[in-house]
């Protein structure tokens, strides 16, 4: 079986419920393959792509999600961007022994921060105290908390994919005309039937089911309308032009110490491994304003 890796909307008709589902395979390999994580880290970011991904397909505009935890346990770091085209990159950084920790072990007293940065306008961070057992329920938890949105999340990750199954209940105003006829009772009975089928998915069914199958087999007794599949890709944002600038912001002396004691400065892209090679004179030219060829080589 073909296992693309793609992320796809879903609503239940005549019900107020919409769905998102992601599964990836290469983006995850890509992404695991640039360092040698334990397998705890490595199924927490499984589970933070696929989670980034189905939240960024419920924004609106062009722009970038990016889901950044920090805690005081082994993994300190963790972080997942994903574009609106579904470019992923992610990274975390650990130390110690991790393979037999809880997530709350592993992450201790942990924050996730929510970023949404639209391509034009203003960013806007939401903030996630990690307190609860899994990353699903912290993430449930925020939209109850933040968008008052009844959210359940379904994450699994196992044989080198993850998956990402999530329903939402629709605010009240952007629901068809169907529903203003639906009792208040009755749209609670929907959402808790939703859950509750949901729940019966089975994590390797959740992994390698296609969402078609995955769907008929939990609402099959509901008429459920799936939305064109959008591709997800492994794509590191990175790019010579970028680090000039993060070079530039460091300052011209202290790249002037650096490169009295060394040939060139290397940089490394922690996301996708890249190295970015810069000379004395490519230095020299990072400072010289006329110069109209800082901002080339991308990769
Ligand atoms: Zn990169």
């Amino acid at each position: 079986m073909e296992h693309q890796d793609t992320s796809q909307r879903f609503m239940i008709d005549d019900s107020s419920i919409r769905g998102e589902w992601c599964r990836i395979e290469s983006t995850y390999q890509a992404v695991i393959a640039k360092h040698d994580y334990p397998l705890a880290v490595r199924g927490l970011l499984g589970e933070m792509m696929v989670a980034a991904t189905m939240l960024s397909s419920t924004l609106k505009f062009e722009g970038r999600l990016t889901l950044q935890a920090r805690g005081n346990g082994p993994l300190q770091l963790a972080t997942v961007e994903c574009t609106h085209d579904k470019h992923l990159r992610a990274i975390a950084r650990w130390q110690g022994e991790t393979d037999s920790l809880t997530f709350t072990q592993l992450l201790d007293s942990a924050h996730l921060a929510i970023t949404i940065e639209p391509t034009k306008g203003e960013a806007y961070q939401g903030i996630v105290p990690l307190e609860h057992e899994n990353l699903s329920r912290c993430l449930e938890h925020y939209f109850q908390q933040s968008e008052q949105l009844d959210t359940r999340i379904w994450l699994n990750e196992g044989d080198g994919r993850a998956a990402g199954f999530m329903i939402q209940v629709l605010p009240y105003n952007s629901t068809d005309s169907a529903m203003l006829d639906k009792s208040e009772d009755d749209k609670a009975e929907d959402w808790i039937r939703a859950v509750a089928l949901a729940d019966t998915l089975k994590a390797e069914e959740h992994l390698s089911l296609p969402i078609e199958e995955l769907l008929h087999r939990l609402y099959h007794e509901e008429s459920v309308r799936l939305f064109d599949a959008q591709p997800v890709t492994f794509k590191c944002s990175c790019s010579r032009e970028r680090m000039s600038k993060a070079l530039v912001s460091v300052g011209k002396d202290e790249l002037d110490d650096i490169l009295a004691e060394q040939e060139q400065i290397t940089m490394n892209c922690e996301f996708c491994n890249a190295s970015h090679i810069f000379d004395k004179m490519d230095v020299h030219m990072l400072f010289d304003a006329s110069n109209p060829n800082n901002d080339t080589n991308t990769h």
